[in-house]
């Protein structure tokens, strides 16, 4: 059998070019540059990286972006007065605050905080209770990758059992909204496996596509899936390695070489789901954009 190894990386430039020529005849249309804000918080070196691309590319894509760098020590009234500022501001029409926050810090207060016709991370209440109706407006930015991923490679989900590993807000549980929605790419049947799931492996080999996002490396292995499954990995974890300069390589949750053999398509790691992430915030930032220009 031959193995399709799905190529994030191709289909995200797609996305791109898609944004960034809708981003100029809107600019055209309305005078108005659709405007990206990140906030960062402390120094966290992964989370810097993350955030150092998601700028460039929004400028790459003909949009403006800005990062708003604060220590780690600043206070939650702080962030919470910034985010309002933003909020108010008619030059910003996304705002993503980069998580995690230090432990300080509340999570939950900070995304409901924002706005949520500027919440292009679609994490606050508002936007996932939309999303949870089947009315989604900003689907967060990794599960929308993640169906991009499937319709552009032959593997729409529609009518197959889907198992996502992981339950987590921004992953696995919008996804399995998303995959189950009457709409396309949606109609699933989806299986939403957690730390407490029991007979895990009999629901994953049960399952036409799986999708890891759990945060253990090498975790999905190859008895674990039928043949002819189609595989997303979303983890990313980074494991020692003395072959690399940096002392780490980054792997999957999912064996990646035995498991390739019994699959009809897979996403390698890097280059699967993580460069989709940044190319569906970007579309997300537009469609802001052009709610706020009514
Ligand atoms: P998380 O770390 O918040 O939670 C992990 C989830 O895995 C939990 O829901 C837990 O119930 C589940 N889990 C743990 N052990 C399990 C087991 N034995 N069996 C089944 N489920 C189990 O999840 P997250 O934030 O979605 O992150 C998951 C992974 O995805 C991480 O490696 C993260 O770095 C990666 N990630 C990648 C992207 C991307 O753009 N590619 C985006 C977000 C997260």
């Amino acid at each position: 059998m031959k193995t399709t190894i799905i190529d994030g990386q191709k289909i995200s430039q797609e996305i791109k070019l898609e944004v960034a020529n809708e981003t100029k005849s809107f600019q055209d249309s309305y005078l108005v540059t659709p405007s990206l804000a990140v906030i960062l918080v402390g120094d966290n070196p992964a989370s810097s990286i993350y955030v150092k691309n998601k700028e460039k590319a929004a400028i790459a894509s003909g949009m403006a972006g800005q990062t708003i760098n604060l220590p780690s020590t600043v206070s939650e009234k702080d962030l919470l007065q910034i985010i309002e500022n933003l909020n108010l501001s008619k030059e910003i029409h996304g705002i993503l605050v980069q998580l995690p926050l230090p432990i300080h810090i509340s999570e939950e207060k900070i995304v409901q905080k924002i706005d949520p016709i500027k919440d292009v991370d679609g994490l606050h209440p508002f936007n996932s209770g939309l999303l949870s109706a089947g009315t989604p407006r900003f689907i967060p930015a990794t599960p929308a990758g993640i169906r991009e991923l499937l319709l552009r490679n032959d593997s729409n989900p529609d009518g197959k059992h889907v198992a996502i590993l992981g339950r987590s807000n921004i992953v696995g549980r919008p996804l399995a909204n998303l995959l189950s929605m009457k709409s396309i790419g949606g109609n699933a049947t989806v299986s939403l496996c957690h730390s407490r799931t029991t007979n895990l492996k009999k629901i994953t080999t049960n399952a036409d596509i799986v999708i890891a996002a759990i945060g253990i490396p090498n975790f999905v292995t190859e008895d674990m899936v039928k043949e002819n499954v189609v595989v997303i990995d979303v983890g990313i974890n980074r494991v020692k390695s003395s072959m690399t300069k940096r002392g780490y390589r980054l792997v999957g949750d999912v064996e990646f070489e035995s498991v390739k053999l019994k699959s009809k398509a897979i996403t390698p790691v890097p280059g699967g789901v993580g460069p989709m992430t940044i190319a569906m915030l970007l579309r997300n930032t537009l469609q802001a954009a052009k709610l706020q220009c009514g």
